[in-house]
C-alpha cells in the first residue's frame, strides 16, 4: 500500500508536494502519521494513495527508489476533514507554499511534536476532563440570559442576514452601533442549529473582552480560544475540542482560520479591516479572504464586520459580490463626536513648529478634567525622540545594522532601533565630534506625556504603548487604572485606539496625524482614516456624555479630503474618494499583486537574483517591474529588496506564480550567496 503524505519538508527544498510511503494499511486522508524524513521521524498527514512516482523520505529525490514505510499511525485522532484539507490545499496554492509546509505550520505545535502514545494520553485526559458537549437543544433556550431588545436597525440587518443565502456579508457599523450584538445573534442561530461557531479578531488583546460577552449569552456552550497566548498545551486542548466537535464557539486570532471543524455553520471577522489579519512571514495569508473562501466552500455564511470595512471588501460590496448591511446609528442614539479640525497655520510660524496642543485644544481638554472627565491623546510613534542630532557636526542617532534611525528613549536612557533591537546607552557626548550638546528631534509618545504633564500640572498623565506594556499584566493595569478614573490624560499609540471601551472619555485628539496623507504607501490613508475612526469611537461611548465628545486634529492641510469625510464621519465619501483614485493609477482592488522580496548581506545579491527573477518573460497582461529596496532597506546587517508583479488578472496572476515560483527555487541555487527569497501574494505594503 502506498500512501502520499504531506510532510514539513522545508520550503528552500522546493519539495512541496506530499511524498509517498509505504503503509500496511490504506490510512484514509487526513489521518496524521509519524514518517521518516531524511534522518528524522516526523509529523505528517496521509494526503491520499500514491499517484505519482515521488520518492518518500529522500528529499532532493537522490536516493534509491526504494519507499520506505510508515513509521506510527496516529489513528486516535480523527482524520483531519476534507473541508480542512481543501482549504490547506488552496491557501498553499494561492499563497505559493509547500502544502506539507502550510498544513503542519497551521497545525498546534504540540501535535507536530508528540507520538501516538503520548496523543492517547492527551485524547484520554481529555475525556476525564471535558465536560460531555452541551446537548444543542436541551437546557441552553432556559439558561440564557435576558437579551436586549434589538434596536430596529439591528432588527432589520438581523432580518436581511436571515434572509439571505449563505455568502459573503459586509456589515458596515459605526463603533458602539451594536455589530457584535449582531454577531451573537446570527451565532445563536447557528448554535440553535446545533452547527459550530467560528469567530476572528485580529489581535490577542481583544479576545478576553469578546470572549467573556460569548461566554455570558451562551452559558450552556463550550467556547475555546485560540491564540498564540495560549500555552502549547492549551493550544492543543482547545484544537481538539473543536476537531472533535466538542467546542461550539472557536474565538481566535488569524491562525484559527485553520481549525478544524466538522459542523461549521458560521464564522464571523471582526474588524475585518485590520492588517493584523495578514500573516507577515512564512505563508503569508490573508485570514479574512482565507475565511471568506472557507465560508463559501462549507457553504456557510461569513460576516465581515468594521466601521471602516478594507477598500478591498468595500468594491466587492460595491459590485454586489458581497451583501452589504449597514448599521448607522449608536446604540442608544449616542452621538459620534464632533470633529474639531486645528489649523496650524493659524499659530504664528515660529511658535508653531514647537507647539504640542493648539491653545483651544489645550483648553477643551483642561475643561474636561475639570468636570472629571478623560482626554486620549494619539500618537503613532513610541519613544521619546526618534532620533538624535548633534547640532555642531551634523551626526544622528543612526543604527549601525539597519538603515534606520535609532529612538531616543529617555526612561532608561537609550538609543534603541526599533527594527533590529540594537540598544545602546545614549552617549555624552557626540561619537563623531564631541560635542557635549547633542539633541532630539522630533517627538513620541514618551515625550508627549512628558510635555502635556509641563502644559497641565496637577493633571493625572498616563502612558500605553508597546514600551509601557513590556511586562506581563502591564497593560491590563493600566488599563484599568483608565477605567477606575485614576487618569485623566492617557498619551498612546495606535494601541490604546481599538476596541476598548472607556466610559469617562470625552474628547480624543490626533496630535500630529499628517504623516499619513503624503506616505509613500498607497494604503496609508486608508489606514489612517480607519485609526481615526476607531479612535473617535473611544470618545462619548457613555451616552449621557456623548454630546460633548470631541475628536481633534491638529493640522496642516485642514482641508484634506480625508479629514473632510472624517468630520461627517462619511466612511463611503471617503471610501468612493480613494477607490476613484485606485482605479485611476491601477491599484489594488483594482489590480493585483504579488511581491518578491529577497535578502542577502550584499543589496547587488539581492538585485541580481531579482533581476535574473525578472527576466524570466512574463505573458501579455502581467508586469514585473524593476528590483527596488523597501522603506527601510537594511535590517540587522541584511539588505532587503523586492520586485513587484502586478496584473488585472487574478487568475493570470496565479497562472504565472505557479509556474515562476519552481524556476525561483532552482536560481536560488545559481545565487549562492542570496539569504532568503519569498513571495508574498496581495502584499499589504509594497
Ligand atoms: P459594536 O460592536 O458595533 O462596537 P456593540 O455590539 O459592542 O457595538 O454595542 C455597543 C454597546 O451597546 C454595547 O455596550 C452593547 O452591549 C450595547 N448594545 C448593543 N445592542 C444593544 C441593544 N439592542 N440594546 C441595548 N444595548 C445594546
Ligand atoms: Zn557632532
Ligand atoms: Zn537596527
Amino acid at each position: 500500500m502506498r500512501l502520499a503524505v504531506a510532510v514539513e519538508a522545508p520550503q528552500h527544498t522546493g519539495l512541496g508536494a506530499p511524498l509517498d510511503y509505504l503503509a500496511g494499511a490504506p490510512w484514509p486522508a487526513g489521518t496524521l502519521v509519524r514518517v521518516p524524513l531524511g534522518r528524522r521521524t516526523v509529523t505528517g498527514i496521509v494526503w491520499g494513495p500514491a499517484e505519482g512516482a515521488a520518492e518518500g523520505g529522500a528529499p532532493g529525490g537522490d536516493a534509491g527508489p526504494v519507499l520506505r514505510p510508515v513509521a506510527e499511525v496516529l489513528d486516535a485522532l480523527p482524520p483531519l476533514p476534507p473541508a480542512w484539507r481543501e482549504l490547506v490545499a488552496f491557501a498553499a496554492g494561492y499563497y505559493q507554499r509547500g502544502l506539507g509546509e502550510l498544513a503542519l505550520a497551521v497545525l498546534p505545535p504540540e501535535l507536530r511534536r508528540i507520538d501516538a502514545v503520548q496523543l492517547a494520553r492527551r485524547l484520554k485526559r481529555r475525556r476525564l476532563v471535558a465536560p460531555a458537549p452541551a446537548p444543542a437543544d436541551a437546557g441552553a433556550a432556559e439558561a440564557s440570559p435576558a437579551l436586549p431588545a434589538l434596536t430596529p436597525e439591528q432588527a432589520a440587518a438581523l432580518a436581511q442576514l436571515a434572509a439571505l443565502p449563505a455568502g459573503p456579508v459586509l456589515l458596515h457599523g459605526v463603533t458602539g452601533s451594536g455589530k457584535t450584538e449582531l454577531y451573537l445573534r446570527a451565532a445563536a442561530r447557528a448554535l440553535e442549529a446545533g452547527q459550530q461557531v467560528l469567530v476572528l479578531v485580529p489581535e490577542i488583546n481583544l479576545t478576553p473582552q469578546l470572549e467573556a460577552r460569548f461566554a455570558e449569552r451562551f452559558p450552556g456552550r463550550r467556547l475555546v480560544a485560540q491564540h498564540s497566548g495560549l500555552t502549547p498545551a492549551q493550544r492543543l486542548q482547545h484544537w481538539l475540542a473543536a476537531h472533535l466537535g466538542q467546542a461550539d464557539l472557536v474565538l481566535g486570532t488569524r491562525l484559527s482560520v485553520f481549525t478544524p471543524l466538522p459542523r461549521l455553520g458560521l464564522i464571523v471577522v471582526d474588524e475585518e479591516h485590520d492588517p493584523s489579519f495578514k500573516q507577515q512571514d512564512g505563508a503569508r495569508y490573508s485570514a479574512r479572504d482565507l475565511a471568506v473562501w472557507r465560508a463559501q466552500r462549507e457553504r456557510v455564511p461569513v460576516i465581515l464586520g468594521s466601521a471602516t470595512p478594507s477598500l478591498e471588501s468595500w468594491q466587492r460590496a460595491e459590485e454586489g459580490r458581497y451583501a452589504r448591511l449597514t448599521l448607522a446609528a449608536r446604540v442608544g442614539g449616542g452621538a459620534l463626536p464632533r470633529l474639531r479640525v486645528f489649523d496650524m497655520n493659524r499659530l504664528p510660524r515660529d511658535r508653531a513648529q514647537q507647539t504640542v496642543l493648539a491653545p483651544p485644544l489645550q483648553a477643551a481638554i483642561e475643561a474636561r478634567i475639570a468636570r472629571g472627565q478623560q482626554s486620549l491623546l494619539l500618537l503613532n510613534r513610541r519613544g521619546y525622540a526618534p532620533v538624535l542630532f548633534c547640532g555642531a557636526c551634523g551626526w544622528k542617532s543612526g543604527c549601525p545594522h539597519c538603515s534606520a534611525w535609532r529612538v531616543f528613549h529617555k526612561l532608561d536612557r537609550t538609543l534603541r532601533c526599533h527594527h533590529c533591537g540594537f540598544t545602546e546607552r545614549v552617549p555624552r557626548a557626540c561619537p563623531d565630534c564631541g560635542n557635549l550638546d547633542i539633541a532630539p528631534l522630533g517627538r513620541g509618545t514618551e515625550k508627549l506625556a512628558e510635555q502635556i504633564g509641563a502644559l497641565l500640572p496637577g493633571a493625572r498623565i498616563a502612558r500605553i504603548d508597546a514600551d509601557s506594556t513590556r511586562l506581563k499584566g502591564a497593560l491590563e493595569g493600566q488599563l484599568a487604572a483608565v477605567h477606575a478614573g485614576e487618569v485623566d490624560v492617557l498619551v498612546g499609540t495606535q494601541m490604546v485606539a481599538k476596541g476598548h471601551d472607556f466610559r469617562r472619555m470625552t474628547l480624543v485628539a490626533a496630535v500630529n496625524p499628517d504623516g499619513a496623507l503624503f506616505a509613500s504607501d498607497f494604503r496609508a490613508p486608508e489606514r489612517m482614516f480607519s485609526l481615526l475612526m476607531q479612535a473617535a469611537g473611544r470618545a462619548g461611548r457613555d451616552a449621557a456624555q456623548a454630546g460633548e465628545a470631541e475628536m481633534w486634529i491638529q493640522t496642516w492641510h485642514p482641508t484634506h479630503p480625508l479629514y473632510r469625510a472624517l468630520a461627517t464621519h462619511d466612511y463611503a465619501a471617503f471610501a468612493a474618494t480613494q477607490l476613484a483614485e485606485r482605479r485611476s493609477l491601477g491599484l489594488p482592488p483594482f489590480c493585483f499583486l504579488a511581491l518578491l522580496r529577497a535578502e542577502a548581506r550584499e543589496a547587488e545579491v539581492a538585485q541580481a537574483f531579482l533581476a535574473d527573477a525578472a527576466a524570466v518573460a512574463a505573458p501579455p497582461g502581467l508586469v514585473c517591474y524593476a528590483p527596488v529596496p523597501p522603506p527601510v532597506a537594511r535590517v540587522a546587517g541584511v539588505e532587503r529588496m523586492q520586485l513587484l508583479v502586478e496584473s488585472s488578472s487574478r487568475p493570470l496572476l496565479q497562472q504565472w506564480l505557479a509556474a515562476w515560483v519552481p524556476q525561483l527555487h532552482a536560481l536560488k541555487a545559481r545565487h549562492r550567496r542570496l539569504l532568503r527569497w519569498a513571495v508574498d501574494v496581495d502584499p499589504l505594503a509594497v
